[in-house]
């Protein structure tokens, strides 16, 4: 599995094969998105661990999300994009019959049911569900939601850091409810087991990457501060790694990059001190500053 895995996430990428890995182990049903150039060898791997999966025929265009690396929440509507560019949707489970209930689901857009079999707390399934349009409106992230449906404004539970996706890292393969779900946490310890007893580096950096403070914006760049300090909701930027899904040009980066404190000042208000003491206050719902303990 160890040999495998290593080959899954340089064909498909981690998060991918974190999927495959928990389909693997019966934690859950998985939908992966695979493009057409790395399919076969997808498939290939997914043969040699027995694993049971549904391909979809048809082609699905993931939609670029702005400002964030690449990374994408939604799926085109109009198909008139390179075929190259394609994904093919996978479900994968123990038993060809579940995986074929849960392919069903995600068809008929019985997105409850489909949540259900892809092992999300009823909790947060009812949030998404709740939450869907609103999120669909922008791009479709909830991050802004989940923070102002958690009750309290900073420190929140690491385990439930999916915002760390957008640099590649994340146990969670869905939005908890909040930041600090208790029921999203101990899937994402489950996971964490899971991967550790596998691929333990990779598990062991994700965690990392989780525990790191993150300034989300919806269309300005997602930015996470590696080996900053968080206090009270003061996070001390001067001396960590800045990792940004936006190039070092662009005005936000440079704004942050030239910072030396974000603080969380309320649900809508974020005060960022710069490093010659010019204090900027923004509030704007796009804006979340996320800090984990
Ligand atoms: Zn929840």
């Amino acid at each position: 599995m160890r040999l495998i895995s290593a080959q899954l996430i340089e064909t498909i990428g981690l998060l991918q094969c974190r999927e495959v890995i928990s389909a693997w182990a019966g934690q859950k049903i998985a939908r992966i998105g695979v493009n057409q150039l790395r399919l076969k060898q997808t498939l290939k791997l997914l043969d040699e661990l027995c694993l049971p999966y549904q391909l979809v025929p048809e082609l699905v265009f993931a939609k670029r999300d702005v400002g964030k690396g690449g990374w994408s929440n939604k799926f085109h509507d109009k198909q008139n994009i390179s075929p190259n560019k394609g994904d093919h949707l996978i479900y994968l489970g123990n038993t060809i019959e579940a995986v074929s209930r849960a392919m069903k689901a995600d068809f008929y857009g019985e997105e409850g049911d489909f949540g259900d079999k892809l092992g999300i707390p009823s909790c947060c399934i009812d949030f998404y569900l709740t939450h869907q349009e609103t999120a669909f409106q922008k791009q479709n992230d909830f991050v802004p939601l989940v923070f102002k449906n958690t009750t309290t404004l900073h420190s929140f539970n690491f385990w439930n850091n999916y915002v760390s996706q957008y640099f590649g890292y994340s146990l969670l393969s869905f939005f908890p409810c909040s930041f600090n779900c208790r029921h999203a946490a101990n899937l994402a310890k489950n996971t964490y087991d899971l991967i550790h007893s596998i691929v333990p580096e990779q598990a062991e950096k994700i965690l990392h990457f989780q525990m790191q403070p993150i300034l989300y914006t919806e269309y300005r760049g997602i930015y996470l501060f590696e080996g900053a300090k968080s206090e009270s909701g003061k996070t001390f930027i001067r001396d960590c790694t800045i990792h940004s899904t936006l190039n070092q040009a662009s005005r936000t980066h440079q704004l942050i990059s030239q910072s030396k404190e974000i603080q969380v000042a309320g649900k809508l208000k974020i005060k960022i001190t710069s490093k010659d003491e010019g204090v900027i206050v923004i509030n704007n719902s796009n804006w979340v500053m996320c800090t984990f303990i």
